[in-house]
C-alpha cells in the first residue's frame, strides 16, 4: 500500500523548510504520494515536482485556499490543480491581497494590548512575498519571550476573543471551489475538527460544500483527535464525500506530527480513489 501525506508547507507560505528540502523529508520517511499545499500560493510546486521526480515519488499539485464561511474561516484544500491555470492564479493572487493590510491591523492589536512592533517583527520570519500569516506573528510571539511555543501563542493571542485578533474576508466558499474546478482539480475541506462551529452548522456546512460541487473533507488531520476522524469519516459516508488525510506538517520543532504519519482513511472512499 502506498503511503500519503495530503497536507504540508513549505517557504512558499508559513512552512519552515524550502520545497526541496520538504520534498526529501518526505521520502527519507517514506512517503510515496506528497501533497504540497501551501497556503493561498503554488509557487512552491515547481520546485517540488522536480525534486520529486529526481527522487521517485509523486508529488500532488495542491494549496490550501482561505476561505470565509458565515463568520468562519474555513481552509479547502486543493488537489492535482494546474498551477498554471490563470483563474486559479488570479483568485490566489486576491486572496493573498489582504493579508500585508491583515498584517498590519493584527499589530496595532497587539500594540493595544502592550505589544508594539509586532508587524515588523511578523516580516522578519516571512520567506515569501506577500504570505504574512498568523504564524510569522506566532514566531515573533515566541521569540520576544511572549509565550514559550507556537502552540500557545493559539491559546492567548490571534484568536477570536484574544489579543491579536481581527477579523478578515477571504474569498468566499464558491471561488474557492470553482477556481479548483477550473484549474481541473478537487476541492477538500481542511481539518474540520478544528472549525469552532455547532454540529448543525456542521451539517450545513457539509451539505453546501457538497452543492457547491465539492469533492472530500480531510478525515485524517494532526488537528484532529480520534473520536473526530471517526465522526468526520462517518460525515464522509454521510454526505458522499471523499476522505482525505495529511499531516498539515510545517516544520522541525513546530509540528509534532510528522511527515507521513497519519494513516489512510478507513472505512471510506480515499480522494485518491481514481487517480
Ligand atoms: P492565517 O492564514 O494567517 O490566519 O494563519 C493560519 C495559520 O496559523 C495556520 O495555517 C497554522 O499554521 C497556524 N495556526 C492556526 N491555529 C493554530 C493552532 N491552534 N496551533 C498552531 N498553529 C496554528
Ligand atoms: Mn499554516
Ligand atoms: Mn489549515
Ligand atoms: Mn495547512
Amino acid at each position: 500500500m502506498l503511503r500519503y501525506d495530503l497536507h504540508c508547507h513549505s517557504t512558499q507560505s508559513d512552512g519552515l523548510l524550502s520545497p526541496t528540502a520538504l520534498v526529501r523529508r518526505a521520502a527519507e520517511r517514506g512517503v510515496d504520494v506528497l501533497a504540497l499545499t501551501d497556503h493561498d500560493e503554488v509557487g512552491g510546486l515547481a520546485e517540488a515536482s522536480a525534486v520529486a521526480r529526481e527522487l521517485g515519488i509523486r508529488l500532488v499539485n495542491g494549496a490550501e485556499l482561505s476561505v470565509s464561511w458565515r463568520d468562519v474561516t474555513l481552509h479547502v484544500l486543493a488537489y492535482r490543480i494546474d498551477p498554471d491555470c490563470p483563474d486559479l492564479l488570479e483568485g490566489l493572487a486576491s486572496i493573498r491581497e489582504g493579508r500585508t493590510a491583515r498584517a498590519r491591523r493584527i499589530g496595532d492589536s497587539l500594540a493595544t494590548a502592550g505589544i508594539p512592533d509586532a508587524f515588523e517583527g511578523a516580516l522578519k520570519f516571512v520567506t515569501s512575498k506577500s504570505l504574512v500569516s498568523r504564524t510569522h506573528f506566532a514566531r515573533f510571539l515566541v521569540e520576544a519571550g511572549h509565550v514559550r511555543d507556537v502552540k500557545e501563542v493559539f491559546q492567548r493571542y490571534l484568536v477570536r476573543g484574544k489579543p491579536g485578533h481581527v477579523e478578515h474576508r477571504w474569498a468566499t466558499l464558491k471561488q474557492a471551489i470553482d477556481w479548483i474546478h477550473v484549474a481541473g482539480g478537487q476541492a477538500v475541506i481542511a481539518h474540520p475538527g478544528r472549525y469552532k462551529v455547532t454540529a448543525s452548522a456542521m451539517r450545513e456546512l457539509l451539505s453546501e460544500f457538497r452543492e457547491l460541487g465539492g469533492d472530500g473533507i480531510e478525515v485524517l488531520s494532526s488537528s484532529h483527535t480520534g473520536e473526530q476522524s471517526v465522526e468526520f469519516t462517518r460525515h464522509a459516508r454521510a454526505f458522499g464525500l471523499l476522505a482525505s488525510s495529511g499531516s498539515d506538517y510545517h516544520g522541525p520543532g513546530e509540528s509534532w506530527v510528522d511527515l507521513g504519519d497519519m494513516p489512510a482513511p478507513s472505512g471510506v472512499d480515499p480522494v485518491w480513489k481514481d487517480w
